[in-house]
């Protein structure tokens, strides 16, 4: 497995074409940018790339509160979302507003997808990958988390790509197709990626620390990141994030 300080430009495998600019981050809910990818995206920032989010819905049902309502709490998330992508220099966030535990890769949400990528024309995609059933700690991938990196496969290729698929999208709203280059799949069983992140963990628990109505205990939190070493490297203490990276042709 490659292991890299740089998420950009010094990967070895990386075209010697043009540069990758511009990045979508796609997930279910708010927080999992951060909290599957918070390392990397501080690393996109850092290298000047232009960060748009899209999250599929609100995280309508992320409480144990009876007396919260579904709105309130999914216009709660999505400003904890907004001051969490602020923490990460993201100016774009896109929030589908698709009901949180339902998600399913429907055609319909491959078409909001692909509408979007078309519309934005990001070099980079990361989203979760569809492929885990069971996580790395032996607990139960939330189903949204499978539906959101089955539907963005789906919508880059070969939706997004090839002009005759949902040929709508090109005959009626103009949209062009448009070519993703490389895709980061955060949750992966299968890794081909270690990023070390220690230079950004600050910068990404800041972030994460942004979803309030999330976090019950934020210096045991704090605590637990902070102890989260990549137990890999015994003679030195790295933090590091894991994925799957398709360099697509
Ligand atoms: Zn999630």
């Amino acid at each position: 497995m490659a292991t890299v300080t740089g998420a950009g430009t010094s990967m070895s495998d990386a075209p010697a074409e043009a540069p990758l600019e511009r990045v979508m981050v796609i997930y279910a809910h708010p927080d999992d940018p951060e909290f599957f990818s918070g390392g990397l995206l501080a690393r996109f920032a850092a290298d000047g790339k232009e960060i748009i989010y899209v999250l599929a819905t609100s995280g309508d049902k992320g409480t144990d509160d009876p007396d919260i309502t579904p709105q309130q709490l999914a216009s709660m998330r999505e400003a904890e979302q907004r001051a969490a992508a602020k923490c990460l220099n993201v100016e774009t966030v896109v929030f589908l507003r698709y009901p949180d535990g339902e998600l399913m890769p429907t055609l319909g949400l491959r078409r909001d997808l692909t509408r979007l990528i078309r519309q934005f024309k990001p070099d980079i995609v990361v989203t979760n990958d569809p492929q885990t059933y069971i996580t790395r700690m032996g607990s139960i991938n939330h189903p949204d988390h499978r539906a959101i990196g089955d539907a963005t496969l789906s919508a880059i290729y070969p939706t997004a790509r090839d002009r005759h698929n949902m040929v709508e999208l090109w005959r009626d709203e103009g949209l062009e197709p448009h070519k993703v280059r490389r895709v980061y799949l955060s949750g992966t069983l299968n890794p081909n990626m270690r990023l070390i992140i220690s230079d950004v963990l600050e910068t990404k628990i800041t972030a994460i620390l942004e979803h309030r109505s999330q976090i019950k205990d934020r210096e045991a939190l704090i605590k637990r990141m902070r102890e989260s070493l990549d137990t890999e490297f015994d003679d030195q203490p790295l933090y590091t994030e894991s994925y799957r990276v398709l360099n697509l042709k």
